[in-house]
């Protein structure tokens, strides 16, 4: 009498196999239809051939922008893994924040000079 279990059991992890690959960022196994790692968050482009390069990847992206702040906006707009709304919506942070962070400054500056008027040094 031949094991039904056996034969589901190897057709079943045989397609489980055909349909796994390994993520080209974290080597974790993910299903091969997969547009993005459920393990590390990466985007795969669907041909495989992902020539995404280093300067593109979210961390670099996120990091630039806190430090170069509107300068680092090209990074995001030429970015092929970001959506044109979470373009426009990381532009609009940006900005909005870089005049902020420019009012601020205008104002920290005017009260430091205001204060050295009142103390009679300038
Ligand atoms: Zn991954």
């Amino acid at each position: 009498m031949p094991n039904v279990w056996d034969g589901i059991g190897a057709g079943w992890s045989e397609g489980k196999v055909k349909s796994m690959k390994k993520c080209p960022f974290c080597a974790e196994e993910i299903q091969d239809e997969a547009i993005k790692c459920r393990f590390c968050g990466e985007f795969l482009d669907r041909a495989g051939k992902s020539k995404t390069r280093w300067c593109f990847s979210t961390s670099v992206v996120v990091v630039a922008l806190l430090c170069l702040g509107p300068l680092a906006l090209p990074l995001v707009w030429f970015n092929p893994r970001y959506k044109i709304i979470i373009k426009l919506i990381v532009t609009v942070i940006v900005i909005v924040v870089s005049i902020g962070c420019y009012y601020l400054t205008m104002d920290t500056y005017h009260r430091l000079t205001e204060q050295i008027r009142a103390l009679g040094i300038k």
